[in-house]
């Protein structure tokens, strides 16, 4: 038996995470005449051979639409396409596949829930309550629909560690709360947060839930039953998969009771001038030809997660954050903008007298790909008082390696403009 898994079972799951790292085909490149460290996973993962391989067998044997052919690659469009959708449901543990709702990814999956479920709910006084940290995406749709039902969006602040002030959060949760959403790990500050403890506290309040699951995806085990989450939003780019994808999960009768998002076919019962009846669960809201190949890759990328051990992987990449926390002290004048308690795989920092963009520059030159800027999260940004972070964020098949060539980068770029 392989060190690498747990138990004889055929289903044993891989605990040597370092393994891992020679199925990601990109990641064998040289770029700038020097090994790729590729340190930009919180932007889009790699996906590993056996998603890639399911893509070219969807374009290249499958290709066809869904829902609708008699024809044999019609139903095998429709197969790999619904068997991904029960994947994914296993995968996140939901309880029916009619809760499982393809998107464009987690962007599209808050659109969707602000505008039908927000659009529904909301009237003149109500309150969203959000956090500073949030994603663009999960700030803008939300202030969007507050402006058109007259609710007022709340957002809650953070600590200087870059965690909910949770005072704060039991303050401001109040019985003109209607709907709470947050970020499960945050893109610019790495912050995991105790999403069970505020989807308690939020239903406690009567509030329905969102969670942005975007960055929780790669690096943590989700159960949304378990969470007890109402929705629960991820992108298939940044878990391995490719883009243009991604999952809205909602709880059935949720779902049920808001109205679609968008028109089109797939979407119907019946049509008529006077009046449309709407398709079943998850369809209502699966209007027009949806991304049936990306369906099949993030399948895919859901059975390559599923072989994996959480808890080696939660280990491996702590280890490689605290090794790369470490080593980038050995600048002293670098900051850390996020320290929290709880903290996955990212890396942000500033380094006193160069901007984040010649950082980056810099780095890209010496093989390393991090993302400078302010990470679609401003607010972020201006509670830390910087216009500009560099973030090297860390996936599962990242090593030492790959932080050492940072360091080498960030040594060139220290002595460039200091
Ligand atoms: N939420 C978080 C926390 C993110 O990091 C991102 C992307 O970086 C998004 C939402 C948006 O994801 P997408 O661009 O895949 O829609």
């Amino acid at each position: 038996m392989s060190a690498a898994v747990t138990s004889n079972a055929s289903d044993a799951l891989i605990t040597d995470i370092a393994s891992l790292r020679g199925d990601f085909p990109a990641l064998r490149q040289r770029v700038h005449n020097r090994p790729l460290a590729y340190l930009d996973s919180a932007a889009s993962s790699q996906c590993p051979q056996t998603v890639i391989d399911a893509i070219v067998r969807q374009q290249s044997q499958n290709h066809s639409n869904v829902h609708r052919g008699v024809h044999q690659l019609g139903e095998r469009a429709t197969m790999a396409y619904e068997s991904a959708r029960e994947r994914v449901r296993d995968y996140v543990n939901a309880a029916s596949e009619h809760e499982i709702v393809f998107t464009r990814g987690t962007t599209e999956s808050i659109n969707l829930a602000a505008t039908s479920l927000g659009g529904s709910m909301l009237s003149a006084g109500d309150e969203v309550l959000i956090t500073w940290m949030e994603h663009h995406s999960n700030i803008v749709p939300w202030q969007m629909i507050c402006e058109k039902t007259g609710a007022h969006l709340v957002p809650v602040p953070i600590t200087d560690a870059g965690e909910i002030d949770l005072e704060a959060f039991d303050r401001l949760l109040n019985e003109r709360t209607k709907i709470v959403a947050f970020v499960h790990v945050s893109n610019a500050l790495g912050t995991v947060n105790p999403a069970r403890e505020l989807i308690e506290k939020a239903h406690a309040a009567g509030a329905v839930v969102v969670v942005d699951g975007a960055q929780a995806m790669p690096h943590r085990r989700v159960d949304v039953r378990e969470l007890d989450c109402d929705f629960y939003a991820f992108s298939g780019h940044k878990m391995f998969g490719p883009t243009g994808i991604g999952v809205l999960y909602g709880k059935e009768r949720l779902l049920e009771a808001i109205p679609p998002y968008q028109g089109g076919g797939e979407m119907i019962l019946t049509v008529s001038f006077e009046r449309t009846t709407y398709n079943a669960l998850p369809y209502k809201f699966e209007a027009g030809t949806p991304n049936i190949t990306g369906a099949a890759g993030l399948g895919a990328a859901v059975d390559y997660l599923s072989r994996i051990d959480f808890a080696a992987l939660e280990a491996h990449e702590t280890a490689l954050l605290d090794y790369a926390t470490e080593r980038l002290s050995e600048f002293g004048c670098a900051s850390i903008i996020g320290t929290a308690a709880d903290k996955a795989s990212v890396l942000s920092f500033v380094i006193d007298g160069i901007h984040a963009h010649d950082v980056g520059t810099i780095v890209d030159g010496a093989g390393v790909a991090v993302r400078t800027g302010h990470h679609c999260a401003m607010p972020v940004m201006e509670r830390f008082g910087v216009p500009a972070t560099a973030r090297a964020s860390f996936a599962l098949y990242n090593n030492e390696d790959d932080v050492d060539q940072l360091i080498v980068g960030l040594r060139q770029a220290v002595e460039l403009f200091r």
